[in-house]
């Protein structure tokens, strides 16, 4: 049974948080990406409201938000697996972070926290 009813076992990973190094390097990339382009966006669309032209502010704006387009479809993760087939979200990500980058869980470890209410939810690992 290994680690199977553990409430940190995710698909054969251990999602339990060790450190906060060791929680941003197992973070996804993509998601990363993603955010650091919004964030940049939301910038550019704040320093737009210096503009005192309203037609000057609206094509700006709209430049703003076809880079931001631009940009996010151009950002790639190679392990990258569409959850049920389609849609931005990867099958490997868990919250925030990638299951690709988590220790497997081999074995019911010192940490073993069983889960309230165990249900088959093991896909087989990954
Ligand atoms: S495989 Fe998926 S979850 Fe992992 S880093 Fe790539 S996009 Fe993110
Ligand atoms: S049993 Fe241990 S290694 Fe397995 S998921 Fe739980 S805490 Fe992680």
């Amino acid at each position: 049974m290994g680690g199977k009813r553990c409430t940190y076992y995710t698909r054969g990973r251990c999602t339990r948080t060790v450190s906060p190094e060791q929680s941003a390097a197992v973070r996804c990339h993509l998601l990363e990406a993603r955010r650091a382009v919004g964030a940049a966006t939301l910038d550019r669309l704040d320093r737009l409201k210096k503009l005192a032209d309203p037609g000057d502010r609206e094509v700006a704006r709209r430049h703003v938000i076809q880079k931001n387009l631009n940009e996010i479809t151009k950002l790639s993760c190679p392990r990258y697996v569409p959850r049920e087939g389609r849609g931005p979200v990867c099958q490997h990500q868990h919250l925030v972070s990638c299951l690709l980058l988590l220790p497997r869980c081999t074995q019911r470890c010192e940490h073993f926290m069983a889960r309230r209410e165990y249900k088959a939810i093991d896909q087989g690992g990954t």
